[in-house]
């Protein structure tokens, strides 16, 4: 609805002759790998970083010379400068436990001094303006550029938080199921919030969070002065066509594209009566000169700065934090929908993958919540509204404080060739990810997604840089891993265009079974293999002498037979005592998984038709690790033991 309310208003603006840029005023500042500007107040310094986010560069943009700001911890991507000139940016460190600390610097481009005003810790921590200073927000302890900063907003999850002059903190939700909030700010005159509310879009709410403006699909917004703000629009969601960097007013009277058409424009920044922005892939980095009234500009912090402890920090800081993204959303074009006949079923199921992803996706959230995680989501639900722009998974994922990130999808050839393999993909180039730590991720959750004996794979688990694997551009890879500074890595679990696979991943259990191997990969990944006592026994029932009779259906291996619908087991433990039953469904996957078992020795019973017991065997859960047992019976098996006898 909201889309064709946003182009009513382009239309609009189109008549209008409000404010804009100056004639002829574009101007090219860097000639490529410059991704995230940051113009000085002065408007003589320009801060970016290239694709990878491992350095911070400086420009003179007087003089030409280009300084390296950092070349350590990744300190790109999130820096600022303050009213006082100075850079203020963070650095991670990953440590050999997989966890990352995160750091505060200060640099100063005129004498090239730099200083570690906040000390390594763990979680979020981000550099922010706020009315009268700078503050890098870090989740257990803060930094202040001097002693008093004035009032700023931020945002974590799905609250966005308000600190007043006094240091007071208010926190907001200003809109029902938002999947999280993004890129707070103050107006200058520090009476209205600028916000994006991911999944809902841009708006501006007033100090008590009542939404006052609701301004469509934008992303990464800077108020440019009380009544105007820039924001881009983004080609890698399929709401808005083109990436533009936008003027848009707080009324809603205006909402114009002020970056020429076809040129990609990315991540705004205002300084004063200047807009700097990226152009996307090349990272070209282009200012406009607005001809209207910039903001009045900042004032920086007296005194020193200084630090001061979070009196109640949400974590513990010492567990592995996971930001987990269910690919898609929604049943929409991009989804890849496979309507199904299910013989079994006698019915067309329809397989969509936003589905089996979110399964997975919620699956591996409780998994690694009992295993003494921390987790983030991306959506938690599957409409349309969830289908996030790539910039807003990113950025919720920075904004978590999470030490990977971990994409959760299924594959598809795209044609009538059918195979089946788990493919890992990292950003970078094979074997050299752009991030430390993602092949190692990937390495991991792969094996173990290879381990799965319920399914028949064609091929071996591979692990590839998304650079190397993707030949639609130099560096360009996955939205999703692309200006993503986390180590991490997406999940394709297998293929769902192999139709056994399809019929396995309608089972919730089977989606079940690949968030627990995954969490067996991180668990190793994180050097926890050891920490988790409970363990799984899964597997399938097939006919050993009865063969599918699909026309024209590629079948590998095992697949070939048929599976056997409806049949019971029963699970006893090592004292013979019954723990569990399992029924199989009646949708051809034969799947069976006990999950969070205590390690002991079981016996698994077989039933089938009227109770009769046909297979007992011995089978052990071990601890943090998946037992697998493939079961198969004989048309004209007698069974071990009738009913009743
Ligand atoms: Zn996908």
């Amino acid at each position: 609805m909201r889309k064709f309310f946003l182009i009513l208003l382009c239309l609009c603006a189109m008549t209008a002759t409000a404010a804009g840029v100056k004639a002829g005023s574009v101007k090219t500042l860097v000639d490529s790998c410059g991704f995230f500007p940051q113009l000085s107040p002065d408007g003589q310094w320009l801060l970016y970083s290239p694709t990878e986010a491992t350095s911070l560069m400086l420009k003179n943009l007087s003089t030409g010379v280009v300084k390296t700001v950092s070349s350590n911890g990744y300190p790109g991507f999130d820096a600022i400068f303050g009213a006082d000139g100075m850079v203020y940016y963070v650095t991670q460190q990953r440590k050999k436990n997989g966890l990352i600390y995160r750091t505060g610097h200060c640099y100063d481009p005129a004498t090239g001094k730099d200083q570690v005003v906040l000390k390594a810790q763990r979680g979020r921590v981000q550099a922010l303006r706020a009315s009268g200073g700078v503050v890098i927000n870090g989740e257990h302890q803060v930094y202040y550029s001097g002693k008093q900063v004035g009032s700023w907003a931020y945002t974590r999850g799905d609250v966005l938080y308000l600190v007043d002059e006094a240091g007071t903190t208010r926190a907001l939700q200003p809109v029902k199921d938002s999947n999280g909030y993004l890129w707070a700010s103050l107006s200058p005159d520090g009476t209205k919030v600028l916000f994006e509310a991911a999944s809902h879009g841009l708006m501006v709410c007033d100090l008590n969070g009542q939404v006052v403006a609701d301004l469509g699909e934008f992303l990464m917004p800077c108020w440019y002065n009380n009544d105007y703000i820039i924001a881009m629009s983004n080609a890698g969601n399929v709401r808005l066509s083109g990436s533009r960097i936008w003027l848009l007013s707080v009324d809603g009277d205006v909402c114009k594209p002020i970056s020429p058409r076809d040129e990609r424009a990315v991540q705004p920044m205002v300084s004063g009566n200047k807009v700097v922005y990226s152009v996307i892939y090349d990272g070209v980095v282009k200012q406009l000169e607005m001809d209207m009234p910039p903001a009045v500009t900042l004032t920086a912090a007296t005194g020193k700065g200084r630090t001061q402890k979070v009196k109640k920090p949400v974590s513990k800081g010492d567990v592995p934090r996971v930001f987990i993204n269910p690919g898609h959303g929604g049943h929409d074009s991009d989804d890849r929908h496979v309507p199904t006949w299910v013989i079994g079923a006698l019915d067309t199921l329809h397989y969509y993958e936003s589905n089996s992803n979110l399964t997975k996706g919620l699956a591996l959230k409780e998994i690694l919540e009992n295993k003494g995680y921390e987790t983030a989501i991306s959506r938690q639900t599957n409409y349309t509204a969830d289908d996030l722009d790539l910039f807003e998974i990113v950025s919720l994922a920075a904004n978590s404080g999470a030490d990977i990130f971990f994409s959760i999808h299924s594959n598809a050839t795209g044609t009538p060739n059918c195979v089946n393999f788990p493919l890992g993909l990292y950003r970078g180039w094979d074997g050299k990810p752009a991030v430390e730590g993602s092949l190692k991720l990937s390495e991991a959750v792969m094996k173990y997604e290879y381990q799965n004996e319920l399914t028949v794979w064609t091929h071996n688990e591979r692990s590839r840089g998304d650079w190397s694997f993707y030949d639609w551009g130099y560096k360009v890879g996955l939205g999703v891993l692309r200006f993503n500074k986390l180590p991490g890595m997406l999940s394709e679990g297998s293929f769902h265009d192999y139709l056994p696979e399809r019929e396995r991943l309608f089972s919730n259990d089977y989606c079940w079974l690949e968030a627990w191997n995954q969490s067996l990969g991180i668990d190793e990944y994180f050097g926890r293999k050891g920490k988790f006592k409970n363990g799984v026994i899964a597997g399938t029932v097939r006919w050993e002498d009865i063969q599918r009779r699909d026309d024209n259906q590629v079948l590998f291996g095992e697949d070939n037979m048929k599976t056997v619908n409806g049949a019971l087991l029963r699970l006893y433990n090592g004292r013979g005592v019954l723990s569990r039953i399992y029924t199989l469904d009646n949708l051809d996957n034969g799947v069976f998984v006990f999950s969070n078992l205590p390690k002991d020795k079981y016996r698994l019973d077989l039933f089938y038709g009227d109770e009769n017991l046909y297979h007992s065997v011995k089978i052990k859960a071990k601890k943090n690790h998946t037992s697998y047992k493939n079961l198969k019976m004989k048309r004209d098996q007698k069974p071990k033991k009738k009913k009743g006898k």
